[in-house]
């Protein structure tokens, strides 16, 4: 099996971010290769745009300011350089598979719930992935198993 030449750990910012961020170090050791981190900040008007007539571009700004700094703080913590970190606004999935594309990656990390029954349904960020990847995903178990 080739070794893996660029990976592409997409992460969350939650606590779970970590398990991700782990196994996804430990993968770019082994093969020796380049690791990207990606955050996707998603906007607040897909959510409630139609619904809520409100400007929420100072909100927006202040999400983004946040992620970069805790962004950064993880990149420092695995001394990932910064041309390898990326910030994105829109729809996790979409843009991670973008990003994947942009950048040649082979390999996807992200983390999983390992989903069942309605909550699965209704698809995850992990599912996403999955359905239209370019490249290998490797799907970490974080969180609750159930
Ligand atoms: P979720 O399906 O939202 O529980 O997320 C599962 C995994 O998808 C997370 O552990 C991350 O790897 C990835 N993910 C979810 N949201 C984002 C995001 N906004 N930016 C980057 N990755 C994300």
């Amino acid at each position: 099996m080739p070794n893996y030449r660029r990976i592409l750990a997409a992460i969350d910012l939650s606590d779970e971010a970590d398990a991700v961020l782990e196994r996804a170090a430990g993968m770019a050791t082994q093969h020796g290769a380049e690791l990207h981190l990606l955050h996707v900040v998603e906007p607040l008007s897909l959510a409630y745009g139609g619904d809520i007539p409100m400007d929420f571009s100072e909100v927006q700004q202040q999400l983004q300011q946040q992620a970069e700094t805790a962004l950064d703080k993880y990149a420092q913590r695995l001394n990932i350089a910064k041309k390898q970190c990326h910030l994105l606004t829109g729809r996790p999935d979409a843009q991670i598979h973008e990003l994947c594309k942009n950048l040649g990656a082979d390999l996807i990390i992200v983390g999983s719930h390992g989903r069942k029954g309605l909550a699965l349904l209704l698809g995850s960020t992990a599912n996403g992935v999955l359905h239209g990847a370019e490249c290998d995903v490797l799907a970490v178990r974080v969180g609750r198993q159930d």
